[in-house]
Formats: C-alpha cells, sequence, structure tokens
C-alpha cells in the first residue's frame, strides 16, 4: 500500500472523533486511564530503502503519537516505549504489568482488535505468578531484556508493594476466570476492539472474561488502504454496529451487489458506469467498498462487502458484512480459498509420494484455545493393498507444508507476532465428506450444484466433522518467515 506523510494527519483526526462520541455516553473518562494493548509489528525496507509496515506500527511510530498533547482523555497505562518494543511478548508482559499496578484507575480496557486482547489475556492467565511477584518484590522479571522496557517500567516497580501482590494473587489465583475483567480492573466502564466482521467469533470469549456485565465497544472501521468511518452508537450491541463513513478521507464509491450478498469473483472487471457513488448509495442494499485515495491507489477494490443501515444527517452508515472472499481468518491475516487451495494442492503431493490420495478437504479457523489455529479436515485414501498406518511424520510434514505456502501475513502471525497457532490437520474417516453432503443436502443445499465447503461454520457440520476424526497431526515448526 503506498502511503504519505498526510494519511497521518487523516488518521489522527479519525481518533481524535472517537473519546468525544464515547464522551456522549458515557461520563468521567477524563478521570482515569486506559488499558489499551497496543503492538507493533516487524518491518522491513524496499531496496530503496523505503519503510514497510503495518499501517499502525506507522502510526505509532509518528510524530503525530509520540509527541502528541497530554489528553486528560487518551491517558494510556503502557509507556510508549513498552508499545514500540518490537517483542511482543516482552511488550504484552510490561502492558500487563502495568494494567495491574494501576487497577484502580483503569476506566478502559482494549486493543485494537479482539483477538489480541484475548491473547493477552490468555497470557495473564498463564502469568499471573511471575507479574504477582514483580509488584511483589518491585522488580521486573529478568525474562524482560529490551533495554527501553526495562528502563520505562522501572517507575512502575519503584518500591515493593505486598498489600496489590495479595489482592491480584487472591483474584488470579483463588477465583474463575469467568468475569475476571471486572475484579482485576473494578472501575472500568467498557471494553474497546473490533468486534464486527470475523473478529465476531470473540464475542462469547470476551463475554466470558467480562462476566457478560462489560460493554463491548466497536468505535471504528478502518484499514491499511484509507480509514473509514466511526461508530456513532458506541453502546449498542456488536451485531448492531454500523459505521458512519467520513467523506474526506478517501473518495468512496460502491460496487452494488445484484443478488443481495452475490460477490463477485476477484478476477472480474467491473465497468466504471456500474459504480455507485456514495450519495446514491440506498438503504437495505449491499455494496463492495471501493476507494480512490489521497496516496495513489485509484478505484481500489478493498475487498469489504457491507449494508445501508441509514444516514446521519446526509451521510450512509454502514454495517460490516464480510470480507469478499475470506474463509480463514484468526488475527490479521486473511486466507481466500484460493489461496488455501493452492497450499493443500501442493502439501497434497507429498501424500501421492507415499501412496496415498486427498479425497477431499474443508477447512475450520478453531478459535476455542488462544491463539486460535486453522484446522483443515483431510480425508485420505490409500493407494495400495496393505499400507501401514498413517506416519505421523509424513502429516507433520503437509501441516508445514500447508502453512509455508500461506501468504505472507499469516506466516508472519505464526513466525513473529504468535497470534495464530500451529496448523492442525485433522484425518477424518473414510466416507466423512459423503455424510457432510448428506446433511447439508438434508439441511437445503442442492444435489445437483452441490460442492463440499471449503470452510465450515460452527454447529452441526464441524459436529459432524469432529466426531468422524480418526488423528490429529499439528506443524512441528514455525512457517519460514523473514523480515
Ligand atoms: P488491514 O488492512 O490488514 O488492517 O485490514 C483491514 C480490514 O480489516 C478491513 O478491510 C476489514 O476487512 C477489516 N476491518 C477493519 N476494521 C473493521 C471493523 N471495525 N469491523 C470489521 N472489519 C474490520
Amino acid at each position: 500500500m503506498p502511503a504519505i506523510s498526510e494519511d497521518l494527519d487523516r488518521r489522527t483526526y479519525l481518533y481524535s472523533l472517537l473519546m468525544p462520541i464515547m464522551n456522549k455516553y458515557v461520563s468521567g473518562l477524563g478521570e482515569g486511564k486506559a488499558m489499551y494493548l497496543l503492538f507493533v509489528k516487524a518491518e522491513t525496507l524496499t531496496n530503496s530503502g523505503i519503510p514497510v509496515r503495518s499501517v499502525l506500527t506507522s502510526y505509532y511510530k509518528s510524530p503525530h503519537f509520540l509527541h502528541r498533547k497530554h489528553d486528560l482523555y487518551n491517558n494510556y497505562t503502557s509507556p510508549d516505549e513498552v508499545i514500540l518494543c518490537p517483542d511482543s511478548q516482552q511488550s504484552m508482559y510490561c502492558q500487563l504489568l502495568c494494567g495491574l499496578v494501576e487497577r484502580q484507575h483503569v476506566l478502559r480496557l482494549g486493543a485494537v482488535f479482539a483477538s489480541a486482547f484475548l491473547r493477552s489475556i490468555s497470557f495473564l492467565e498463564q502469568h499471573w505468578c511471575d507479574l504477582v511477584n514483580d509488584i511483589r518484590i518491585g522488580k521486573l522479571n529478568s525474562n524482560v531484556t529490551n533495554t527501553e522496557c526495562r528502563l520505562a517500567m522501572e517507575g512502575f516497580l519503584a518500591l515493593p508493594n505486598p498489600e496489590l501482590a495479595d489482592e491480584l494473587e487472591e483474584i488470579c489465583g483463588h477465583g474463575p476466570w469467568k468475569g475476571i475483567l471486572g475484579r482485576l480492573w473494578p472501575n472500568v466502564k467498557y471494553i474497546e476492539a473490533v468486534l464486527t466482521g470475523t473478529m465476531a467469533q470473540y464475542i462469547p470469549m470476551l463475554e466470558f472474561y467480562s462476566g457478560g456485565r462489560i460493554p463491548l465497544v466497536c468505535t471504528m472501521y478502518a484499514s491499511s488502504e484509507s480509514y473509514f468511518g466511526v461508530n456513532l452508537r458506541p453502546l449498542c450491541k456488536p451485531t448492531d454496529v454500523s459505521y458512519t463513513i467520513l467523506p474526506n478521507m478517501a473518495y468512496f464509491e460502491f460496487i452494488p451487489l445484484e443478488d443481495g450478498l452475490r460477490v463477485t469473483d476477484d478476477e472480474e472487471v467491473v465497468g466504471n458506469d456500474k459504480l455507485v457513488s456514495l450519495v446514491d448509495v440506498k438503504v437495505g442494499c449491499y455494496y463492495e467498498l471501493v476507494v480512490t485515495t489521497f496516496s495513489g491507489l485509484y478505484r481500489y477494490r478493498v475487498g469489504d462487502v457491507l449494508q445501508v443501515t441509514g444516514f446521519y444527517n446526509r451521510v450512509p452508515q454502514f454495517k460490516f458484512i464480510c470480507r469478499r472472499n475470506v474463509i480463514l481468518s484468526i488475527d490479521t491475516d486473511k486466507t481466500n480459498e484460493e489461496d488455501l487451495h493452492n497450499s493443500v494442492t501442493r502439501a497434497k503431493k507429498i501424500l501421492e509420494d507415499r501412496n496415498h490420495i486427498l479425497l477431499e478437504y474443508t477447512s475450520y479457523p478453531d478459535t476455542s484455545t488462544v491463539p486460535g489455529h486453522y484446522v483443515l479436515f483431510w480425508e485420505i485414501k490409500s493407494t495400495c493393498e496393505g499400507v501401514k498406518p498413517l506416519d505421523p511424520q509424513l502429516l507433520e510434514s503437509c501441516c508445514i507444508s500447508v502453512e509455508e505456502s500461506l501468504d505472507y501475513i499469516y506466516r508472519r502471525c505464526r513466525a513473529h507476532d504468535k497470534s495464530v497457532g500451529p496448523l492442525e490437520i485433522r484425518v477424518v474417516e473414510a466416507g466423512a465428506f459423503d455424510a457432510l453432503m448428506d446433511l447439508l443436502v438434508s439441511q437445503g443445499s442442492s444435489i445437483n450444484q452441490y460442492k463440499t465447503p471449503r470452510c465450515i461454520e460452527s454447529g452441526l457440520a464441524l459436529k459432524l466433522l469432529n466426531s468422524k476424526v480418526t488423528a490429529s497431526f499439528f506443524s512441528p515448526r514455525d512457517p519460514e518467515w523473514t523480515v
């Protein structure tokens, strides 16, 4: 994505609207702090020396963020040095530590995406003993080796604090983790994160940790290409969120999706005469978003499908419906059907070299553990008589081969950010995919046009496949990924 320096002004402008909007609905937000778990991602240089980094890393490293004016409404518990730490585990450890030390002052919790927030809470579940110990003795764990982090944390652990350590130990060590967020941060008024689109899969987990009593708030809709809009009714349920487009962020146009949700193929060329302007969209209709940005993208298809839900004054408001073509996503990775198919095609050659063929496959994003991971259901057939049972090493090689062929962002999430867990292949018994077809046909799929879905959602289909699993294998290592 091209980016120019003025983009930072536009992003800052959108961010500056968020607290005034929240302030209309929640009082007292200037009287405490926000524990927002923010992280930078690894970056690289082009051959000509231009930095390539994620949009948020760019923002956190910019003067717009680092030299921001002191603002009571944007007072974070995490020092900037800790947010900028390139090691996400050390950063997470220190950010949680700051939030725990300041627990009585914390009024808001959050992260950009729900996946990162939950990953941090699960990290807390694993490391609370170390964190409590640091607070008890007033000394930072020696596993935090980053010098800037150590310096920035000195103020937080100036003196031993056994009283706070006892309180935290009581909460984390003796009570249930259901509803723990409200006990650790008793004054928290809401949790903020993107919970729409693929992130909606994390709502039940967040409700578990919040005990269902802390509002979950989605404030904004943005991408690397451009920032788009804000939620003017932030306390509505995540499933009811609509974003109001800010017309000054980019030039917005829309491809109407004629049959409701029918989404055009990637290759399909859409004539300019088909495009609808922002002022002409109709309530209830579905559109694919197209942007022309200040930094040089021209009529670029972002890949998001939106539905118009109403207007704020004369600006349209949109519900995020789905990503065009994405079937698997755990964190910032977005894998479409074609990527998955190409990866599986490469991996299945390993099976074929060893007298097995892959008859059918489908996939599922498993987020019941943190971090979540991709699951592939494979039905495998032996091509010669008397072949021995499947060799675990063979299937593990297939797991890693699939991962090695997935895109750069997936491999970065796995190998660097650790926000996606090792890919799993669940081998299912013979006939499992026939049973899946029977089930889907019984639920209304046309038998004539039946195609095995390349991704299954939760529900009966998943239950059925899981009931037919005979063995399960995980990638034995991280996929290759270089900065
Ligand atoms: P990236 O460019 O990798 O940051 O991803 C941007 C994409 O993330 C958008 O095009 C959407 O598909 C998704 N996204 C960002 N914000 C939201 C949101 N508030 N609700 C749903 N999806 C979102």
